[in-house]
């Protein structure tokens, strides 16, 4: 049959016109990671398949195919543990307890400490507390009047320790007293703290609000607006705060339509920038140098040993260069989301550090010297929330709280310091070296007491590796705790240093993480039955959750005999609990 040559050029032409939309699509597939934290869509919709099921007493201990001799050790170390615990937190229990069904979010961070098929058995036997009665250096003491040395750092806002903010929020609310919380009008410590930020990031502009994730909405908002486009460039596994267009995957309800999660430290990626039209921003959090493309560490999905963190600061450099380059040539405003490292890892945040601009910067957390806040700074035609040619098209964002006088007076107590304290300028100086050399003595440390242990860290913010197949790994949070060590949430997945850890401090926390890690050791969590791998581990866990799924008890419980002795009184089974 011939064609019609008319109907052959159009054929031809709709290629034509077709090719480059699908060279644009294809490399955009390319540029994702193939992870599922490089697929937002897919993880949220794996995530809802996903079936609760609970391991018993029997299968708790021997989830790695652990012999029954083994599984009585585990079971006894734990016991040992949830003592000592209970002991240690009469009063914080009792008052986690009556206060958990009324704080949503504590709720949640208790039920997702731990990898979800231990959770029964680990909220029965391993008691804590959330509640806090006072601060001091670098320790933390909870209402039983424990204290403990503070690994949380307030999730990065204490960089110059507790005493410091205290100081600040004090002599801020004295100087800003009279005034009072008067918003809408500014006290006059704001124009100061402008003059201080825009020399710190060496930007035109700043504008305040009231936290990191407002922050952060601010910034791509004003990209949008300027730039006429719609999406938003951010890599794969880094945190912007939880609005929903930055947090395309797991925890967003719905889907973050205009939002491109794409590979960091990746030619394809720069493609990507260099040809598509409909990039707003790129959005970069400095934090992920730590970790490239994984989402913040946290003891929850540690199911077996498979977390890995390496910081290379040229690498990581050289990929900053190349990303403002390709931004540059192609007019992408480029935003570095400083709300956690900036001022932790130099005066001058992450554009000092690394030495590469942005043209808007996000910053929070200790910024409002111990008080909340979000700041952006931005070139002055990124900033500019109206258009004067079209006097009705403006760019909105206010806030009630935004430059609240306590805030601003706390920041300026913060700034003044930052800038004038020669002291403080001291604390940064051979900070890499400082806490470099802290983790290599560590682990050469945790080496010499052979567990499977090692920590890797971007300055002052760490997370702890675990050197062989295992299920157990996130049981050394209870260990740690213990030893009064305080963490968040996450567990081993982050460790967060203020600077004012002394080498004494230091020393006493080396302890007691080794300590810990040993303690462990000896009640057979590491101890691997042969043969076992991180792959066969995941293989497990899947087959698990095909049978939760399909109403079946998971894989062991139904194959191996039952010989653990129960746990003690007070140790509830999965199903037994509200
Ligand atoms: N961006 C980054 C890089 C952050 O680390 C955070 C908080 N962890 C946010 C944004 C959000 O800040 P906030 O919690 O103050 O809203």
């Amino acid at each position: 049959m011939d064609l019609n040559p008319w109907v052959l050029t159009a054929i031809a032409g709709g290629v034509a016109v077709a090719a480059p939309a699908a060279r644009r699509r294809l490399e955009l597939s390319a540029a994702k990671h193939r992870s599922l934290a490089g697929h937002p869509r897919i993880s949220r919709w794996l995530a809802a398949l996903i079936p609760n099921y609970e391991y018993d007493e029997h299968e708790f201990f021997r989830s790695d195919g652990a012999e029954p001799a083994l599984a009585e050790q585990r079971r006894q170390g734990l016991q040992r543990l949830g003592a000592a615990l209970a002991a240690k937190y009469p009063a914080g229990d009792t008052l986690n307890s009556a206060a958990e069904g009324g704080i949503s979010d504590l709720q949640f961070i208790n039920r997702n400490r731990v990898p979800f098929q231990y959770r029964g058995i680990v909220r029965a036997q391993l008691k804590g507390t959330a509640f806090l009665q006072s601060s001091s250096g670098v320790t933390l003491t909870d209402v039983d009047g424990n204290q403990s040395y503070d690994l949380a750092g307030s999730y990065g806002v204490n960089l110059l320790g507790y005493d410091f903010y205290k100081a600040c929020i004090d002599r801020g609310i004295a100087r800003v007293r009279e005034l009072g919380p008067v918003l809408g009008a500014y006290h006059p410590v704001v124009a100061d703290n402008v003059a201080r930020l825009k020399r710190i990031s060496g930007l035109d502009e700043v504008s305040f609000h009231m936290s990191g994730t407002e922050a952060v909405m601010q910034a791509v908002r004003l990209a949008r607006y300027h730039s006429g486009r719609t999406h938003v460039v951010r890599f794969c596994g880094a945190y912007h705060g939880w609005w929903g267009d930055v947090q395309p995957g797991i925890g967003n309800p719905i889907p973050a339509d205009t939002t491109y999660t794409l590979k960091d430290m990746d030619d394809a990626t720069l493609r990507v920038l260099s040809r598509r039209k409909d990039i707003a921003c790129v959005l970069v959090n400095p934090l992920q140098a730590l970790h490239p493309n994984s989402a913040a560490p946290g003891d929850s999905t540690l199911v077996n040993s498979a977390r890995s963190a390496r910081f290379d600061q040229s690498a990581y450099r050289s990929w900053l260069e190349r990303l403002r380059a390709v931004c540059t040539e192609r007019g992408i405003p480029l935003i570095f989301d400083e709300v956690f490292v900036g001022f932790r890892l130099a005066p001058g945040g992450a554009q000092e550090y690394f030495g590469v601009r942005a043209d808007l910067v996000t910053y929070g957390k200790t910024l409002g010297g111990g008080l909340p806040v979000g700041v952006v700074c931005g070139r002055a035609s990124l900033m500019r929330r109206f258009d004067e040619d079209k006097p009705a098209d403006v760019c909105f964002a206010r806030g009630t709280f935004n430059a609240h006088p306590y805030v601003m007076a706390s920041m300026n107590e913060f700034l003044v310091a930052l800038e004038e304290q020669p002291e403080l300028r001291a604390l940064y100086a051979g900070l890499d070296d400082t806490w470099n050399r802290r983790a290599e003595v560590l682990n050469a440390r945790l080496r010499e007491a052979q567990v499977p242990v090692r920590v890797r860290n971007l300055a002052t913010i760490w997370t702890v590796c675990y050197q062989q197949p295992s299920r157990y790994n996130w049981m050394l949070q209870f260990y740690l705790r213990a030893h009064g060590l305080t963490l968040s949430w996450v567990g081993t997945g982050r460790f967060i240093f203020s600077l004012n850890y002394s080498e004494h401090d230091f020393e006493e926390v080396m302890q007691r993480i080794v300590g810990a890690a040993r303690d462990m050791a000896t009640d057979g969590w590491w101890t691997t039955p042969p043969g076992l791998t991180n792959r066969a581990i995941q293989r497990k866990v899947l087959r698990e959750m095909v049978r939760a799924r399909i109403g079946l008890p998971p894989v062991n419980a139904a194959a191996s005999p039952r010989t653990a002795a129960p746990l003690a009184a007070g140790a509830a089974a999965p199903c037994d609990r509200a």
